[in-house]
């Protein structure tokens, strides 16, 4: 959840709020002609993908991922952890292709010797660290909390697991295609890691691309997925000036593709219909030196997107979609 603060907490109707900490998130997007004009032509790209889906009922890759059984296990979570990999003391993945730890990845396969950063949104057990995850950290033009807790489905179903568990079937399918794959955390960390820290692990990879999965909790009825693009912000640590035109491809790829292989519409409260949102107030963006975007894959607090999120089967469509949209992305 990045449309309204990552802890879950309350917020106001037809407001949306900001990943980081409950208060109203700054996008960028809202009144600006010039770029929504832009987006207005990428309306298009986005809304294609759904509609072919909605046409045919299957993705146009003919990859028959729409569909299958959630018979499709989730990556397996025992994972050796990769702090051996020495990188950014991230969990990287040791592939079966001969990649060393810490090594530039596979050398067999499209993303052969490509390095992708994902960032599952939160930690299960946050909310067993309030003080550490309340502490304040620099975002570049502002100070915010470490992290959050995330919000959770009305049945309880954690933002947190949600996106553990796209990020682990996201790192399968870019393993499959050769990437190097890192987590920023996989699911053993006590709590966070803080925001900042999120962006520097994929600076320090210097991650091909790089993405952080989330979910939202916005009001009942509103739905679909949008994908966040950082905003040019140069204040402080924080320079994105060279990242946001490769950071919109990728996120204009992300979007398309997602909307294609899961049938999710754009947003309908966030973006205007493009699935896309321009923020300049996400430690996890503006701190990146990497192309890097944050998804919205839906919304919890909604009984329809809540039942998406909570089918295995949609979150391995989930995956697929972004690990295409980042194929297509690195492949240039
Ligand atoms: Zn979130």
């Amino acid at each position: 959840m990045s449309g309204r603060g990552d802890n879950g907490g309350a917020h106001e109707p037809g407001d949306f709020h900001d990943p980081d900490r409950a208060r109203p998130a700054r996008s960028v997007l809202r009144g600006r002609g010039p770029l929504t004009v832009t987006l207005a032509a990428l309306v298009p790209a986005v809304l294609v993908g759904w509609l072919i889906f909605q046409a045919t009922g299957s993705p146009s890759n003919g990859s028959g991922a729409a569909g299958e059984p959630d018979g499709t296990p989730a990556p397996a979570s025992t994972r050796p952890s990769a702090s051996a990999s020495g990188h950014s003391g991230a969990s990287a993945s040791p592939s079966s292709k001969g990649t060393r730890p810490g090594g530039s990845g596979a050398t067999q396969g499209p993303l052969a010797g490509k390095v992708v950063v994902i960032d599952p949104g939160h930690n299960p057990s946050n909310h067993l660290h309030t003080t550490d995850i309340n502490r304040q950290v620099d975002v570049g033009n502002a100070r915010k909390e470490c992290d959050t807790t995330g919000t959770a489905t009305n049945s309880g179903y954690p933002e947190a697991e949600f996106t553990l568990d796209v990020a682990r079937r996201l790192r399968t399918l870019l393993e499959k295609q050769g990437a190097r794959v890192v987590l920023t955390q996989d699911g053993k960390r006590p709590w966070g890691p803080c925001v900042d820290e999120r962006a520097q692990i994929g600076n320090k990879e210097h991650a091909d691309a790089a993405i952080s999965i989330h979910a939202d909790g916005a009001p009942v009825g509103d739905r679909g997925f949008h994908v966040i693009l950082p905003a040019p912000v140069h204040e402080g640590g924080a320079d994105t000036r060279a990242i946001t035109g490769p950071s919109r491809d990728l996120g204009e790829h992300v979007a398309g593709r997602f909307a294609r292989v899961t049938g999710t519409a754009p947003s309908n409260y966030i973006g205007q219909g493009t699935g896309l949102d321009v923020r300049d107030d996400l430690g996890g963006l503006n701190l990146s030196e990497v192309p890097k975007v944050f998804i919205e894959c839906g919304n919890m607090r909604d009984s329809k997107d809540a039942a998406l999120i909570m089918s295995g089967a949609w979150r391995q469509k989930a995956a697929q979609g972004i690990s295409e949209g980042m194929m297509s992305f690195l492949h240039g």
